[in-house]
């Protein structure tokens, strides 16, 4: 099955083979891996050892992002969110349930998010302490630019929290460029083509330092799993950690390196969304943004016009033929949505396409411009 979601995404036979074998994770074999990989992972996001630290934590996304809120920014303190879409409403709910107060800012979805805008909105209110991107907008597409953002919030001596979850890996992220980003964070089941399992913070030490007793939560506190690793070891873990999918990561960093790392993963990326993008064109169906707008990470298609139009009867009709995509939409329009991340490559999204054409014409659907 040819699995183009924007996560978990597909992976290679050799990642999930990895996994096949029974783990302890407090043996001297899996320290040692798991306390290499918090530098492998340190190495992508460019940190300092020493000013960065590596803070993973089992679960997903959503988890990481609110132990990063709970960690950083403390209970009644201020987060401006511009409001990029699905992903920047859940880091809303996310702070608000966390007992902090998220600001959100109101942006064009389509659109990029302006520096300058967050530099006015942070002029506005000297009492917000964060501001908190989405640098991969998954609802949409659209990339927003959190080193140019993040210039202005070092600007204006605020901090900065990045959601890189659909980013990391693929897009440039340079933490020893970026003093003002408290933490950015990401998962294993994304750019970096792993299994889904673990969460990852890379996070500023001496805001850590600054920030004990800070999250209100045990599960959810980066600076405790900081000081954990400082105590007991990079290669202990607080609480059970899925190991297998930990070798599983180990393993895909392996490809992700020899592959060259995050200028060829952007590339291939890139090139996978371009044979997306001008394949779905050549059906004659409509893609939710505009080609200077769309980001490489995942396409949203309007849905067709045609009455016949039944977004779980094409996933079905796709399925059949060998590709799995969302059955669900993430915009404010009818849309369905396809990702260009993990283990595929331009001639798999040429297929995908092909496999569209196909279903399309089993559902009979013959208007395909925007609903
Ligand atoms: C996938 C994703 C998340 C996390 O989703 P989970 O389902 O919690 O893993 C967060 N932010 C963005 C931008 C994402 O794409």
């Amino acid at each position: 099955m040819l699995l183009l979601i924007p996560g978990p995404v597909a992976t290679r036979p050799e990642v999930r083979a990895a996994m096949a074998q029974d783990v302890a994770p407090w043996d001297n074999d899996f320290r040692a891996i798991y306390a290499r990989l918090r530098e492998r992972v340190l190495a992508v996001a460019h940190g300092v050892p020493g000013e960065h630290a590596t803070l993973p934590l089992q679960g997903c996304g959503h988890f990481i992002t609110e132990a990063a809120i709970r960690t950083f920014i403390p209970p009644g303190g201020k987060l401006l969110i511009p409001g990029s879409g699905a992903y920047a409403d859940r880091m809303t709910r996310l702070a608000r349930e966390a007992g902090r107060v998220p600001v959100v800012m109101p942006i064009d979805p389509d659109r990029p998010t302006d520096p300058a805008a967050v530099g006015a909105a942070l002029a506005a209110d000297p009492s917000i302490g964060h501001v908190g991107v989405i640098y991969s907008e998954t609802g949409s597409g659209v990339i927003h630019d959190a080193p140019a953002i993040g210039a202005v919030v070092r600007q204006a001596g605020r901090r900065m929290i990045v959601d890189a979850v659909s980013a990391f890996g693929a897009l440039p992220l340079d933490m020893s460029a970026q003093p003002e980003i408290d933490a950015a964070l990401f998962t294993s089941n994304k750019c970096l083509e792993g299994l889904p399992g673990m969460g990852f913070a890379v996070a500023r030490v001496d805001r850590l330092q600054a920030s004990v007793g800070q999250a209100g939560s045990w599960s959810f506190d980066l600076e405790s799993i900081y000081t954990h690793a400082l105590k007991a070891g990079w290669g202990s873990f607080r609480f059970t950690p899925p190991a297998q999918v930990l070798m599983a990561f180990d393993k895909a960093l392996d490809f992700y390196e020899a592959e060259g790392g995050q200028p060829a993963r952007l590339a291939r990326y890139v090139a996978n969304m371009r044979a997306f993008y001008d394949g779905i064109r050549g059906l004659g169906l409509s893609p939710y943004l505009p080609r200077e707008q769309q980001g490489p990470i995942i396409v949203n298609v309007h849905a067709p016009a045609d009455p016949a139009w039944d977004l779980q009867r094409f996933v079905d009709a796709l399925k059949a033929r060998g590709v799995l995509i969302s059955n669900f939409y993430n915009t404010a329009t009818p849309t369905f949505r396809v990702g260009c991340i993990g283990a595929v490559t331009p001639d798999d999204m040429r297929r995908a396409v092909g496999a569209m054409a196909e279903a399309l014409n089993e559902l009979g659907i013959t208007r395909r411009e925007a609903a």
